[in-house]
């Protein structure tokens, strides 16, 4: 018996079941559908793509996985090469996990050990955002503000490691200004905060923020786990804004296996650098560094590269707004889009009741949340079913 996520299994809806899937099309036995959320927004190439299946199989037949606990290999070494020239600036030190959340838990261990080993045992506090979220597991529950996990946090007591703030510059600067010496880390999903209701942003609060974290002496940390490879039309936020620790994942592998990766700056890096044994960062998954991960991560990064997909996101991002240019219906309160991300919010959740349905018989899926309707597509989608997945999110309000 399957347990299916974020659902009440005793009135859930029987999900499609899907028996092969390729480009932009989720096959089920009745037909397919463009896959306009591209699986929880990782399968970024749509599915079955010749050369990262080819990278998975070649692997295969050498080895699948060995530890990286007193082992190493050439697809990590190659991927950890990669990130460091692909990465911007001194982003240069890859640690692999097999999840976003726990690369987030990794990011936050670093970013408090981090002041540990420097004897700056005040800086117990994680600031985050309102709305934000980090993932499904305990801290990143934690330093998360999502309503529906508050009620198991509020179980075991209050939050007091962690403060939020929104995405407003004198918000932030009353922050650091009241509690700076406490702060080790401030955790930002940067311009895109996706699980949180899509919310965007502007880039001068992540300017500010990162004046505020070098004047206070406070770690910055972007979550990239969705915004990361190019969603947000740009590669990574941190390509305009650099933060200390870096955070991907779900793209990371094109969405063929799940990894993810916490990528410190040197600075970081030199904290934990010691002939001191307890000073050393004390984490290892299991499947960190899985070559058949490592392998398809690499060619994931090679044709998003070679076949210059910032150019398909700016394309999908002006076929989007054309196509939504003048959108409008009494019970929308705001239709957004930043590069390949677009979002119809509209004012009553129960308006989508019944969307999911409705976009199946047109041969879309889509699966909407809170009060937003929303596609993230695979990039290699063509103009036609762009236009196809718009005009069902349109078509549901005439
Ligand atoms: C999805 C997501 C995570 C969690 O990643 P998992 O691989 O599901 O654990 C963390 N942070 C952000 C911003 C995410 O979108």
């Amino acid at each position: 018996m399957i347990w299916y996520p974020y659902q009440q299994m005793k009135t859930m809806k029987e999900p499609y079941k899907i028996i092969d899937a390729e480009g932009v099309y989720l096959k089920t036995a009745k037909g397919e559908m463009i896959d306009s959320i591209s699986s929880w927004w990782s399968v970024i190439h749509g599915y079955k793509h010749p050369v990262l299946t080819q990278a998975i199989k070649l692997q295969a037949d050498t080895f699948c996985h060995v530890m990286l606990g007193g082992l190493t290999h050439e697809p990590v070494q190659r991927l950890a090469d990669k990130l460091q020239s692909f990465l911007p600036g001194d982003l240069d030190y890859s640690f692999f996990s097999d999840s976003g959340s726990v690369a987030v838990e990794v990011a936050l261990k670093m970013a408090l050990q981090y002041y540990v080993n420097r004897g700056e045992m005040e800086r117990t506090k994680v600031l985050s955002l309102t709305h934000a979220y980090h993932g499904d597991t305990f801290k990143t529950m934690e330093v998360g503000d999502d309503e529906d996990y508050h009620f198991i946090l509020e179980a075991y007591g209050e939050k007091k490691d962690v403060l939020h703030v929104p995405t407003q510059i004198p918000d932030l600067e009353q922050a650091f200004e009241a509690h700076h010496r406490e702060l080790n880390c401030f955790i930002v999903e940067p311009l895109l905060q996706g699980a949180g209701g899509m919310r965007m942003y502007d880039i001068s609060f992540l300017v500010k923020a990162r004046e505020l974290c070098d004047r206070y002496g406070v770690l910055l940390i972007f979550d990239e786990v969705a915004t990361g490879f190019g969603r947000t039309g740009n590669r990574f936020v941190a390509d305009l804004v650099q933060p200390d620790i870096l955070v991907l994942g779900k793209a990371l592998t094109g969405g063929y296996i799940g990894h993810a990766v916490t990528v410190a700056n040197r600075k970081v890096y030199r904290g934990f650098y010691s002939d001191d044994p307890d000073k050393a960062l004390m984490h290892g998954p299991t499947f960190m560094g899985n070559a058949l991960a490592c392998s398809v991560a690499l060619k994931s990064i090679e044709v998003f590269e070679q076949e210059d997909y910032m150019a398909k996101i700016r394309r999908i991002e002006q076929i989007t707004r054309r196509e939504m240019a003048g959108f409008t219906d009494p019970r929308v309160k705001e239709v957004r889009i930043m590069g390949g991300c677009v979002c119809v919010e509209v004012k009553d959740a129960a308006v989508l009741k019944g969307y999911q349905q409705f976009a199946c018989e047109r041969g879309v899926f889509s699966r909407p949340f809170l009060n937003c309707m929303y596609a993230m597509v695979p990039y290699i989608i063509s103009e036609e079913e762009l236009v196809r997945v718009l005009n069902t999110m349109k078509e549901w309000f005439s």
